[in-house]
């Protein structure tokens, strides 16, 4: 359903909208915002408010700063948290846009809507649906997070009614006002992780909602004294953050699931075995989108649910791509990789490419692996053509620099920021004499 105008201004009139906070991403996917009155709605909705764009990361072009943000009108919404009986703030997420009125080439939103298009000129819609999972940390005096965990649940969890469990019902009343479709929530397999599931979309209005979900997630936590957290390995020892990705094409024309066929022996079609070769192709490259940070790479590591080798399999968990049950309509791929620091419009982007080149080249999709790849040797997986996802930031980035997939799904100007961005990232990584490296080495040598 498309909103409009008259229908916001109805909104803001009825639960009493004073302000208007007008939301972005900057290249790393964190969600930056400007505050308006609600007056100044028609300039606003005309995209007439300008901000400086050399102080966002990544969006520095060397000849121009000024920027305009342009409001989604789906994106609307009353934050629940701001409700008293007559006061209420509002959001909307933004394109950025250039002086000249085109898309800034920089804006992750753009660059998603980009994909999209392009998808759309080969007949195809892109249906996404994140998994991300969280952990809550208790606050210190100071309000910064410890490394306290908030609850000892485990997986599926229910009793007892502890403080996580309060704040994912929060969070779960918090979205659905939002305009939120949930459609599960769990206490996750580590101690103070958790998982909320909202319902899958077009890939852009995903993207949208992930970024939202992030949000909420804090703020609420916050009201409950938590800190939340999205990164990938807070613990060692423990399992990690992921976010699952699954994705299916539609066929626009016939409106019909694209990896849907009944004839084959596992109701796949030629389409999806393809598309999931192309994932398998291209994830060295673009891992460095969808796994972003040094600690990304702590979590792709044996034991803990996450994916460490590059295979597809239709049910075995220990596969980057894994085939969720459900068929018909709901045929969908599951790309397992993918951690929720990551930006969720590059991400998803990523994979839509990569995915739709495989399709487009006609990948032949490798041999499906159903044994467990964990307990396979190094010499079997070799044997059997299963490498490894890149082990470290350094290595992603390496790969997203001279792989196909970064320039176009970012196109070179993005690109070139981010490759700078997370080269400085990992060179301070690099450098940087860690306690381990002390606890290990000082004494003994
Ligand atoms: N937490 C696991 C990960 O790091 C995923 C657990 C699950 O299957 O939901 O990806
Ligand atoms: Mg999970
Ligand atoms: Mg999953």
């Amino acid at each position: 359903t498309l909103t409009t105008l008259a229908s916001i201004k109805e909104t803001i009139k009825q639960k009493h909208v004073d302000l208007l906070h007008l939301q972005f991403v900057d290249i790393e996917g964190t969600l930056k915002q400007v505050t308006v009155t609600t007056e100044q709605l028609e300039d606003v909705a005309e995209g007439k408010t300008m901000f400086d764009g050399s102080s966002i990361t990544g969006f520095s072009p060397i000849n121009k700063s000024d920027l305009y943000l342009l409001p989604d009108l789906n994106t609307f919404a009353v934050l629940p948290w701001t409700e008293t009986e007559d006061y209420s703030e509002g959001r909307f997420l933004c394109s950025v846009i250039n002086p000249d009125g085109t898309l800034f080439e920089g804006d992750p939103r753009n660059i998603l809507k980009k994909t999209v298009d392009e998808a759309s000129e080969k007949g195809f819609s892109i249906n996404v649906g994140p998994e991300l999972e969280f952990f809550l940390f208790e606050a210190d005096d100071k309000g910064n997070p410890t490394n306290q965990v908030a609850d000892v649940g485990g997986y599926f969890e229910p009793a007892p009614y502890d403080l996580g469990e309060k704040v994912r019902l929060e969070i779960y009343r918090t979205l659905k006002k939002m305009g939120f479709t949930i459609e599960a929530s769990h206490h996750e397999v580590a101690v103070g992780q958790h998982e909320i599931n909202f319902k899958y979309d077009d890939a852009l209005t995903t993207a949208d909602n992930a970024t939202t979900f992030k949000w909420v997630v804090k703020t609420v936590a916050q009201q409950f004294g938590l800190r939340a957290t999205f990164m990938p390995k807070p613990i060692f020892g423990e399992n990690g953050n992921g976010m699952h990705v699954n994705m299916s094409l539609f066929q626009n024309e016939e409106g019909k699931n694209a990896f849907y066929d009944e004839t084959d022996s596992r109701q796949l079609s030629e389409t999806a075995y393809q598309f999931i070769a192309g994932l398998l192709k291209h994830v060295p490259s673009f891992a460095a989108l969808t796994n972003p940070l040094v600690n990304s790479y702590k979590r792709l590591v044996p034991g803990y649910e996450a994916p460490c080798y590059i295979a597809w399999s239709a049910s075995n968990r220990s596969a980057l791509v894994r085939i969720p049950a459900t068929r018909g309509a709901g045929t969908r791929v599951e790309i397992r990789c993918p951690d929720p620091s990551a930006n969720p419009y590059y991400a998803f982007a990523a994979i839509a490419q990569a995915g739709i080149d495989g399709v487009e080249s006609n990948l032949a999709v490798p041999e499906e692996i159903i044994d467990d790849i964990f307990s396979m040797t190094e010499i079997e997986r070799e044997e059997r053509g299963i490498s490894n996802l890149p082990t470290t930031l350094g290595e992603s980035i390496q790969a997203l620099e001279s792989g196909e997939i970064g320039k176009k799904v970012l196109g070179e100007f993005a690109l070139q920021e981010y490759l700078s961005l997370k080269k400085a990232e990992w060179n301070s990584y690099r450098i940087a004499v860690t306690g381990w490296e002390l606890d290990r080495y000082q004494a003994k040598f």
